[in-house]
């Protein structure tokens, strides 16, 4: 860890002190382990047994690190150069200020372990994703959707051969409904002439089987409906139920990076794209999106996401995928109901977080 995260991260630890304060570091190494008992003083002139103190644990120091507050310098942030002498003796006490001053020393273990706290709280972002959610599922005038989504995780759905789909389109009442054939499993949902307020659709255990998060081609067929101006982003929210038993919810937080990512996907064929400035981006996308495709969804590969990978390991791939992508979009769990929305996140360990629901 470099001195500089280090010390944000302390200083963000301490409070009240925020980004723009000065620090340094000083390595501490004591002669005498009895420091409690030894004063600096003391195992300098050998008062009060401090010269056995040095004598008797010389040899065997722990070093310690201390970070002290101070004064800033031209510059704002820095660290005092090496030839600078420090402010603090080998002892770790102050030098010429008594023991204190206008300086805080804090003894930080070594090594130093700074804790990961899982971030417990909507960011105001995520409340702006949770709204587009909790608006669209509470509005009465969508209330016939809610039902349907409620309808496509049921098992009579679920166990079909098939994939169902449905839309909402603006300025349009009732919900358009789509499905695949035993032949062809796969729902396709048609880019209207009014863009989609919402779409869904299941993942039943069909002849080409179906993963239990959203698949990739879920979220190509929204780039496309981007690309082509059929959905307004700032208000749209994608569904899925799974035969897993799971269900979710994804809404586009930057569609310019959605977009960026899927791109290529979007088109039938690269004697499709439109200009130069198009092919560019259409080859940027491909050469992202590519490997990470193979990584995580490639049936031909060994992916990180299959029909049967356990849903919170498939959920927690996903979520790698989707931080690997950085393609502007959030995830919610949902309920067989579809009443209750939770973003899911990855801590900085990697581990599955479920934020607080989104509030109606
Ligand atoms: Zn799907």
């Amino acid at each position: 860890m470099e001195d500089n995260d280090l010390g944000n991260s302390l200083l963000s630890r301490i409070g009240g002190v925020g980004d723009g304060g000065c620090y340094d570091f000083v390595d501490v190494v004591p002669r005498c382990r009895y420091l409690g008992r030894h004063t600096a003083e003391d195992i300098e002139t050998g008062s009060n047994g401090g010269f056995d103190c040095a004598q008797k644990y010389e040899g065997i120091p722990e070093p310690y690190r201390v970070l002290y507050l101070t004064e800033c310098g031209q510059g704002g942030f820095g660290i005092t150069p090496n030839n600078d002498p420090s402010p603090y003796d080998d002892y770790g006490n102050p030098i010429g200020q008594g023991g204190g001053g206008n300086t805080i020393p804090i003894l930080v273990d070594n090594p130093v372990t700074i804790p990961i706290v899982p971030r417990a709280i909507l960011s105001p972002a995520d409340i702006i994703e949770c709204t587009k959610v909790t608006d669209f599922i509470n509005d009465p005038a969508n209330d016939d959707f809610k039902q349907e989504l409620i309808d496509l995780a049921s098992e009579a759905n679920l166990s079909l051969d098939f994939e169902k789909g449905i839309a909402k389109y603006e300025n349009t009442v009732g919900v358009s409904n789509f499905q695949g054939t035993n032949a062809s499993p796969k729902v396709e949902i048609t880019i209207g002439v009014n863009k989609f307020k919402a779409m869904g659709h299941n993942h039943p255990d069909t002849s080409i089987p179906s993963l239990p998060t959203f698949s990739p081609g879920d979220l190509i067929g929204v780039a496309k409906a981007i690309r082509l101006n059929k959905l307004d982003t700032t208000s749209f929210v994608l569904f899925v139920a799974t035969k897993q038993g799971t269900q979710y919810a994804i809404t586009i937080n930057d569609p310019v990076k959605f977009l960026d990512f899927f791109f290529f996907a979007t088109f039938n064929s690269v004697t499709d794209v439109g200009d130069f400035a198009e092919y560019q981006r259409y080859n940027n996308s491909k050469d992202v999106f590519t490997p990470l495709f193979d990584e995580y969804f490639n049936p031909k590969e060994t992916p990180k996401i299959t029909p049967t990978t356990p849903n919170e390991d498939a959920v927690r791939e996903f979520l790698n995928f989707m931080n690997a992508a950085d393609a502007g979009f959030t995830l919610f769990e949902t309920d067989e109901s579809f009443n209750t929305y939770t973003k899911v996140d990855l801590n900085n360990n990697g581990v599955v977080v479920r934020l607080p629901p989104c509030q109606n």
